[in-house]
């Protein structure tokens, strides 16, 4: 594998040759750290008088719609013939936040067939083969990557306060508030230049952890009153959530943000699994303590993926039955993956 510095040298010199128009792709169902990375790198690129757009497949949560450069990003769902036409224009592609075009929903095909150079700036394990792959699976989170990435190439004085605010969102979201993922000197090195910088880590905890409203609350209450169930012989909560659940308590992405963690606060609760009924399938959050790799659950059985203690993965199958696939597997996993 190629060390990191020449990874971002070749993103440097790919800069240099000229580039006129970037598209900023992030994951599916975008979290606090894809999104802080887009809006961060957005910033940079004007700076820089680039031309950049953010493509999205599917929307921003409400909650992240703070940060600058989030507000013009474009939906699939709203202008597909505009994100198909961009992505054709664009001469680089940055894929932030996921390790694989796999993970951006419908925009996949138009990604695919785009001539643009493609750039995967990431911190999951095993990136796809791009032409610039910029990866660390050590790092807390993509926006402390892309701190690195952007003060590697124009120094640190090209952080701005909105890019300050932006990157912190993905360092604090992905890091559970700096609980896990964050034991390196380096990640609170980063957030002390990013203080230098104008962050301001109020502004910040005010959009992303007091905004919400009242039914998200009974959402996740009614989930851990009525839903939760720990496993008899291993030490598993579940949380099923049905569309009607949803429905009742008016659910709006982003609602379920970090309900998934909570089981985890309890002393003999090891992984916590939450299953949502959605739309087309069945979505799964895998969270786990210590050296518990869920990762390997969801990619061995659902169709996912993701870091040691957080993952996810999805099922075209009732959810009743992914339910049972879950009970069914949960011997299997614990006899293989769990030493
Ligand atoms: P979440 O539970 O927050 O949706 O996802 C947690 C982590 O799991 C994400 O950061 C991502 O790395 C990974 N992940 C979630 N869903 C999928 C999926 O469908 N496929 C893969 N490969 N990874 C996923
Ligand atoms: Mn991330």
């Amino acid at each position: 594998m190629k060390e990191l510095n020449e990874c971002i040298d070749e993103l440097r010199f790919r800069l240099a040759e000229g580039v006129k128009n970037v598209v900023i792709v992030p994951h599916i169902s975008p979290d606090g750290d894809a999104v802080g990375a887009c809006s961060a790198l957005a910033e940079v690129l004007s700076r820089v008088d680039i031309k950049w757009n953010i493509l999205t497949c599917d929307r921003v949560p409400e909650y992240l719609r703070f940060l600058k450069h989030i507000p013009s990003a474009i939906s699939n769902l709203d202008k597909p013939e505009l994100c198909k036409q961009l992505s054709e224009e664009a001469d680089l592609i940055f894929m932030l936040d996921h390790n694989s075009v796999r993970r951006e929903g419908d925009l996949e095909y138009f990604v695919r067939n785009s001539k643009a150079h493609r750039v995967i700036i990431d911190h999951h394990p095993e990136p796809d083969a791009q032409n610039i792959v910029i990866s660390d699976s050590q790092v807390s989170s993509t926006c402390e990557l892309m701190y690195v990435v952007v003060t590697s190439i124009w120094g640190k004085e090209i952080i701005t306060a909105d890019m300050a605010n932006s990157l912190y969102v993905g360092i604090n979201t992905d890091t559970g508030g700096l609980c896990h993922n964050s034991s390196r000197p380096e990640t609170y090195r980063i957030i002390a230049s990013l203080l230098e910088a104008g962050l301001n880590k109020e502004f910040v905890h005010k959009h992303v952890y007091q905004m919400n409203n009242i039914s998200r609350l009974r959402l996740i209450g009614n989930t851990l009153l009525n839903k939760l169930q720990v496993d008899e012989h291993y030490p598993v909560a579940i949380m099923p959530i049905t569309k009607e659940e949803l429905d009742r308590y008016g659910y709006k992405d982003g609602d379920l943000e970090g309900l998934v963690n909570i089981p985890l606060s309890v002393h003999n609760i090891e992984v916590s699994i939450q299953i949502t009924e959605r739309k087309e399938r069945v979505k799964l959050s895998f969270r786990s303590k210590g050296n518990i790799p869920v990762n390997e659950w969801a990619k061995a059985w659902f169709n996912g993926g993701g870091h040691i203690n957080a993952a996810g993965g999805q099922m075209d199958l009732p959810l009743e039955k992914v339910i049972s696939k879950v009970h069914a597997t949960m011997p299997l996993f614990f006899y293989e993956y769990v030493k």
